[in-house]
């Protein structure tokens, strides 16, 4: 059985305040030594419950924020941002996905750090008009390959949204928005070893878990915060059509046209 962990860094256990996700603040190496640790803790627990293969990549910046040094020697790490890698990584084929460190989309009540893609530029996402944040994203691009979610770890308005992309989707929340900045912790220990019992059962599942089936083709529409942003956005991607002064939107002809 083949796992693939998808890490994220806002949803990590032991991290409360936004300061701490900045990458030139003191407390940045600390917290991607959290993620690392969470990470192994999805994947012990991944291997415990049968798997035989676990492989993890960074869907946060792809850069620093897993300290490969750090990371349990049996998990094959694919370098690079998910959102470039990801056609290439989930052709691995994978049994069932996790994402850990997660966070709900932009405009969540009481979620940590809730944003999608882009904390300063994007306002919202949608797909054939309906909010979708990473969690949706990441649900579609696994779906697209035959991959079910299996786990979820992150703040608690994360662990609400989950379930929308899978029926046996197990959860853990390690934390609980109380401001846009600031989070309510669980003992960092005990997510973590919530985390890897969750783990366990998430693979146990697997045989009940169906991959998320986006119907093709879907309209994917970005709202920006400024018409700036807008522009900067149609430069990048040429399949985008502006709607409005701070709207793109574009036609997606199979999963991977949804990362604009
Ligand atoms: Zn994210």
């Amino acid at each position: 059985m083949n796992i693939l962990i998808i890490a994220d860094l806002e949803g990590i256990s032991g991290v409360g305040r936004a300061g701490e996700l900045v990458g030139s603040s003191e407390a940045f190496p600390q917290t991607c030594e959290r993620l690392t640790k969470d990470l192994n803790g999805a994947a012990d627990g991944a291997f415990e419950g049968g798997a035989t293969r676990v492989a993890a990549c960074d869907w946060h910046t792809g850069e620093r924020d897993v300290r490969t040094e750090m990371l349990d020697s049996r998990i094959e790490f694919h370098p690079g941002r998910f959102s470039e890698t990801a056609r290439t990584v989930l052709s691995g084929g994978y049994d069932g996905a996790f994402v850990i460190g997660a966070h709900a989309m932009a405009g969540t009540v009481h979620g940590f750090i809730a944003h999608t893609r882009n904390v300063r530029e994007w306002h919202d996402f949608y797909i054939d008009g309906k909010r979708h944040g990473e969690i949706g994203i990441i649900a579609v691009l696994a779906g697209g390959v035959g991959t079910p979610l299996l786990l979820v770890t992150g703040d608690e308005a994360a662990c609400t949204e989950a379930p929308r992309y899978g029926d046996c989707i197990e959860t853990v929340a390690v934390k609980r928005g109380v401001r846009w900045d600031h989070a309510e912790l669980v003992p960092e220990d005990e997510a973590r070893v919530t985390i890897r019992s969750s783990a366990i059962r998430a693979v146990s599942r697997i045989d009940m878990a169906q991959p998320y089936a986006l119907q093709l083709p879907a309209k994917i529409t970005v709202e920006l915060n400024r018409s700036d942003y807008c522009e900067k956005l149609l430069a990048r991607n040429p399949k985008l059509e502006r709607v409005a002064a701070r709207e793109v939107s574009m036609t997606a002809h199979e999963v991977w046209d949804i990362l604009v």
